[in-house]
């Protein structure tokens, strides 16, 4: 943590609940309280704060600071659950979560993509938002690109996975470019997931929250929105908070904060639990459900020389080789010390795997899914989302593996690694591929992850499409806002957080006139 940082989180307008320090402050009625301090609530309250209103940013998570050098140590501090959230369904998909101030933008690849014209064709087709075009956005885009940073990732930093993928599909004179990402002076030093130690990556913690902080927002943290408080079925007044301890996250008290004005924006898995809970829009079928994740995995290839792919970026290019079939390429690579136990082997195979984790280069794929998935109560009605991977998407993911394999089989690698459950997952030589590719495989045999859940409280022109109007206003309520990836109404086939950031910030407009 710099210098500037450590002046801006220690002034008096950021509280950590959990040690009561000025608490009197959350005595005052604020113009507007956000919930989550992700892509979607940093953004917004920055603008708001900005235009002169009296903002309150509560965050469950504490601060990320100070960063850790280990992955895994990070994985245990900044993710929800230790990175074990996901869906339910055939296969189980991880979708991991940050928690801490700054969202899942801290521990994100920091790749940067705007909303690509096809999607919001459809937007306004399907779903009546008029006023979410290209014109509109184009400045919101602008800004939030000049904010963070948005650049092409640098070939010379990038891991050498990177430049193994690059050499396999330019000489078959297909795509592979550099990514553009939210980084100034990027070293590689390979933590984008884990916290960027160096602060190269822009996200909220380093960008818009302390330039939000500057302006004069209160940000609290270790702060869990529990319900939001109704004074009548329409109208919310403000937020009862559970404050929680910053490493076992139980509850050590309460306090209630009032505000005009409610923003949600604890993401996609969360926001229509608040909601829920807050009973709003609980007769709204929408709510919680048309979850899409971009379902994505990976093939793993052990080649002769030593590569540590951790060194240098790990999400530095992609290709767009299938994009019209729905499949985007982009690198992926992980640290020594979560990284080789992270794949559908055992025995020897998973023992020669860790020993030449330096071997080996990865690259991965994800998915412009087809199927939704929703927000569902198990039995002691705790909240657990399903998700149903496809046939047709499980054979998109079959696809890519095939369509890597036989680019990298041109290079002779020792062997090449499927994430898939059923044997023979381990690839040799074009006739192995051939056995491989014949072989019939089902959803549930796919090793997947997900990383761009979207979609759970969707704006729409109607409550029969969608749960918030295209002014992301919960329908039949007077003060309540939604602004996260659960507003997104479709999967966009892109990575998603600066189509977040945008629409955050066009929403930051509205509301400045509203
Ligand atoms: C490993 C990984 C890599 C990724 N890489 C990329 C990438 O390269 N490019 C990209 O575009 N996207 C990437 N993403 C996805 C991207 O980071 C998210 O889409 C984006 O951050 C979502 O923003 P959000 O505002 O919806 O939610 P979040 O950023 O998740 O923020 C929500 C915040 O709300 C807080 N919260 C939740 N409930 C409450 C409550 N009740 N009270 C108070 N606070 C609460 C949470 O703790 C969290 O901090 C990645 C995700 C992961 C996990």
């Amino acid at each position: 943590m710099n210098e500037y940082l450590l002046e801006i989180y220690n002034r008096p307008n950021v509280v950590n609940l959990a040690t009561n320090e000025n608490t009197n402050l959350i005595n005052s009625i604020f113009d507007f309280i956000v919930i989550g301090s992700g892509a979607g609530g940093s953004v917004l309250s920055k603008e708001l704060a900005e235009q002169g209103a009296k903002v309150a940013l509560l965050e469950e998570g504490a601060l990320p600071f100070p960063w850790e050098t280990s992955a895994f140590r990070s994985l245990l501090k900044l993710y929800r659950d230790n990175g074990f959230t996901g869906t339910i369904g055939k296969p189980m998909i991880p979708i991991p979560l940050g928690r801490c101030v700054g969202g899942t933008t801290v521990i994100n690849s920091g790749t940067c993509f705007r909303v690509p014209q096809k999607v919001l064709n459809l937007w306004e087709s399907e779903f009546g938002l008029i006023g979410i075009n290209n014109e509109n956005l184009q400045d919101c885009f602008s800004k939030v690109e000049r904010e963070i940073h948005v650049e092409d990732a640098d070939w010379n930093v990038m891991n050498k996975s990177s430049d193994f993928i690059r050499k396999i599909f330019t000489q078959k004179n297909l795509p592979c470019l550099p990514l553009r990402r939210n980084t100034h002076n990027c070293q590689g030093c390979g933590m984008c997931c884990y916290g960027c130690t160096s602060g190269a990556k822009k996200s909220m913690e380093i960008s818009y929250i302390p330039k939000a902080i500057q302006a004069g927002l209160f940000l609290f943290y270790n702060a869990r929105a529990k319900r939001i408080l109704l004074s009548d079925g329409k109208t919310a007044k403000g937020v009862l908070i559970d404050v929680v301890h910053p490493t076992t996250h139980k509850v050590i008290n309460k306090v209630e904060i009032k505000g005009e004005k409610i923003i949600v924006a604890c993401g996609t898995m969360l926001s229509p639990l608040l909601l829920k809970r807050s009973g709003i829009a609980i007769d709204n079928p929408n709510l919680g459900a048309h979850l899409t994740i971009h379902p994505a995995s990976k093939i793993s290839i052990e080649l002769e020389d030593n590569i540590s792919s951790w060194v240098g970026i790990p999400q530095g290019c992609y290709s767009t080789a299938l994009e019209d079939e729905g499949i985007i390429f982009e690198g992926v690579a992980m640290p020594p010390d979560l990284g080789p136990s992270a794949v559908p082997f055992s025995g020897n195979e998973l023992i020669h795997y860790w020993k030449n984790y330096k071997n080996i280069a990865t690259f991965g794929f994800m998915i412009k899914d087809s199927n939704e998935g929703s927000l569902k109560f198990n039995i002691k009605n705790q909240p657990i989302y399903s998700y149903q991977l496809t046939k047709t998407d499980a054979q998109k993911l079959k696809k890519a593996i095939t369509f890597l394999a036989e680019l990298a089989l041109d290079e002779n690698p020792i062997q090449i690694f499927a994430m898939v459950t059923k044997q023979p997952n381990i690839i040799k030589s074009k006739d192995d591929l051939n056995i491989f590719t014949k072989q019939e495989h089902v959803p549930s045999d796919f090793e997947c992850m997900a990383f761009h859940p979207l979609g759970t409280c969707r704006l729409a022109d109607s409550p029969e499409k969608g749960v918030c109007d295209s002014n992301h206003r919960v329908f039949g309520t007077k003060n309540i806002f939604v602004c996260d990836g659960s507003s997104i109404p479709t999967s966009l086939g892109v990575n998603p957080q600066l189509t977040i950031m945008a629409l955050a910030t066009r929403l930051a407009q509205i509301l400045k006139n509203l």
